[in-house]
């Protein structure tokens, strides 16, 4: 490949050797791309104020050498100031960011994933909302479009939209009704049909609408409650970033 510039969101960076970065970022184009940056400790020119998590920025990148890519230089764009001095909003955006990083595979969504990512930040720098408010409609977001998305339209034994309570089976990923309820492999959650119906409308949602959602406490602490679950399966952990989250949420 070319040199090469594309938009990012930094996702993680680590110290490699003396002077040396391993930064991991997100791009429309390409989804998480690892790379180095060389003495970057040593020379900060090349990158001021640029290589911190969260940081949206434009970065220069070198043809590639192998599988790594080589970091040239960097540009800031936006460091998100307010969200960074307030710790439930930086617990909420390392959440979305370390979730968006994991999902973003498929080709078709690259672009639309970097752009949630973008808006997900300016929300939460902007003071547009609680930071816990709009955790549960982001995962869900993050997860569908990384094609991970539960299946909450209708019952998976039946095929009909359930009536009353709703038994979300964490295996299968998707929705039961009261009568097949038995079918469905464990462990269950029940949701209740208003938070049920909100997970609904947050996974149809365009984009500057669901931005604007907003689910009344208990809805949001049951639709967490599953998403975590759902996740933990998943991914045979929970997110690394979720006990930091928890530790500013309650403090
Ligand atoms: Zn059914």
């Amino acid at each position: 490949m070319p040199p090469w510039q594309t938009p990012a969101i930094i996702l993680s960076v680590k110290a490699y050797g003396e002077a040396d970065l391993l930064v991991t970022f997100l791009t429309p184009a390409q989804g998480r791309v690892t790379g180095m940056a060389k003495h970057a400790l040593k020379s900060r020119r090349r990158f001021a104020n640029c290589l911190e998590p969260l940081n949206r920025v434009t970065l220069f990148l070198s043809p590639r050498r192998g599988e790594l890519e080589f970091l040239q230089k960097g540009e800031l764009l936006d460091s998100f100031p307010t969200l960074r001095r307030d710790l439930k909003r930086l617990g909420a955006a390392a959440v979305l960011a370390e979730l968006a990083g994991l999902v973003a595979t498929p080709p078709e969504a690259l672009g639309e994933i970097f752009q949630t990512m973008e808006e997900v930040l300016r929300l939460l720098d902007r003071r547009a909302a609680d930071p816990d408010s709009l955790l549960p409609e982001f995962l869900l977001r993050f997860l569908t479009l990384g094609g991970y998305g539960p299946r909450l339209a209708a019952c998976l034994g039946c095929g009909r939209e359930p009536e009353g309570p709703v038994y979300f089976s964490i295996p299968r990923g998707g929705i039961f009704c009261t009568s097949c309820r038995d079918q469905a492999a464990g462990p269950v959650l029940a949701l209740t049909p208003g938070t049920w119906k909100s997970l609904r409308l947050a996974q149809s949602l365009a984009l500057d609408k669901l931005s604007r959602l907003r689910l009344p406490d208990f809805q949001r602490q049951e639709s967490l409650a599953l998403l975590r679950a759902f996740l933990r399966h998943h991914l045979g952990r929970d997110l690394k970033a979720w006990a930091f989250y928890e530790k500013v949420i309650s403090s």
